[in-house]
């Protein structure tokens, strides 16, 4: 089968204190301190076979994270952005959907041709993290994509606890094409779906929602947002591009943060309300964190989403001042997350079709991946 693959030199800098893990797996727990010069390659690769609890699945689309992005940009010394964890060469890609082919000898939960998407993070069950219920942070974890072959190939196996069915999309999509491009964007959608009811405590209908930074996230998170109810979804978004797109979903409250005072905007916006629920989504901690702490309505909900470079200086008083919380939210396992935003996909409240801004051939991976990189798409999807 065809495949793109990830490779990069392990490197680690001197002042890395590497694992024992990490020397004898070459696993990086932080990916920009180890590996240097990342490259992508299409090439064919054996079909994987499923062990006894995986299902082998046909990748229909997949989509292009910001963290995919992350792997193949560098710094100056030509070590990779992303940061988190990787085991590397690997095929990567973890926002798919796809038909079932064949389950292991323990797997019974699917059957060949049903239609899924699939969880990134495969957990243990044992450890203290999972035995808490945070099975994101589970301590022997693996991800697709990441430490695990993913999903930019023909093929992907996936241990069956992680996958979802997606047949119930066909109440939405009667055509097969456009269920599986819709089913390709749940993973996105569940990262802010996550922190919003998986993390956050006591988002009501109502609710004004602020989503500083509209990329991939940001712009699933809005819709989900207004699919669970909110009062007004306000969003500030320095690309020209990405704004459009919000319009276009039919958000009217999208502004440019270099343009306008973000402040007085929501100000105007809320009638001098303030923010009930502040979405964290785009990284700029520096320039967003100081305008979250100006518009916090009382006991406003921030949910912090992004990966950022640095921390921001926070105004603590103002978070008493106004009886509100800071969640930190990370990945979307377990609870009921896959399932709900599935339902809300199904029954016609989630539409995020209309995000997909350019679609490329599994042979063209490295050309959809350079156009991600320049940040002026809604999402990028590969179809295999
Ligand atoms: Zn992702
Ligand atoms: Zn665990």
């Amino acid at each position: 089968m065809r495949a793109l693959v990830l490779d990069a030199e392990w490197n680690p800098q001197s002042s890395y204190d590497l694992t024992d893990d990490e020397k004898q797996r070459h696993r990086a727990m932080d990916s920009s301190s180890i590996w240097q010069n990342p490259e992508l390659r299409v090439e064919e690769r054996e079909r994987p076979e499923p062990a006894e609890d995986e299902v082998l699945v046909r990748v229909k689309y997949a989509g292009i994270c910001g963290s995919d992005v992350a792997m193949t940009e560098t710094d100056d010394d030509g070590y990779m952005h992303y940061s988190a964890y990787t085991q590397l060469p690997n095929v990567i890609g973890h926002e798919f959907s796809g038909e079932v082919v064949e389950t292991g000898d323990d797997a019974d939960l699917f059957e060949a041709g049903d239609p899924v998407t699939a969880e990134v993070t495969d957990y243990c069950g044992r450890c203290q993290m999972c035995r808490q219920g945070f099975h994101g942070h589970c301590e022997n974890f693996e991800q697709i994509g990441f430490t695990l072959d993913g999903a930019f190939a023909e093929y992907v196996t996936v241990p069956e606890k992680i996958l979802w069915g997606v047949s119930e999309l066909s109440q939405q999509y009667e055509d097969e094409d456009e269920l599986y491009r819709a089913a390709a964007t749940i993973e996105p959608s569940t990262i802010t779906f996550y922190g919003l009811f998986g993390r956050a405590e006591g988002i009501w209908p109502g609710d004004y929602h602020v989503y500083h930074g509209v990329g991939p996230i940001g712009l699933t998170g809005m819709n989900v947002s207004r699919a669970a109810g909110a009062g007004k979804v306000i969003a500030f978004e320095p690309s020209d591009e990405r704004r459009e797109i919000a319009h276009d979903l039919g958000f009217e409250h999208v502004y440019n943060p270099i343009e306008v005072d973000p402040v007085e905007m929501v100000n105007e916006v809320t009638g001098g309300e303030g923010a009930d629920v502040h979405v964290e989504t785009s990284g700029a901690v520096g320039a967003t964190y100081p305008v979250i702490e100006d518009t916090l309505a009382e006991r406003a909900n921030v949910v912090h989403i992004s990966n950022a470079g640095s921390d921001p200086d926070l105004a603590l008083r103002k978070y008493q001042g106004s009886s509100a919380q800071l969640y930190g939210s990370e990945g979307h396992t377990g609870q009921q997350v896959y399932p709900r935003t599935i339902r809300l996909m199904a029954s016609g409240q989630l539409d995020n079709l209309p995000i997909i801004t350019s679609t490329f051939d599994l042979e063209n991976a490295d050309e959809a991946v350079a156009q991600a990189r320049k940040r002026v798409d809604g999402k990028v999807l590969i179809e295999m």
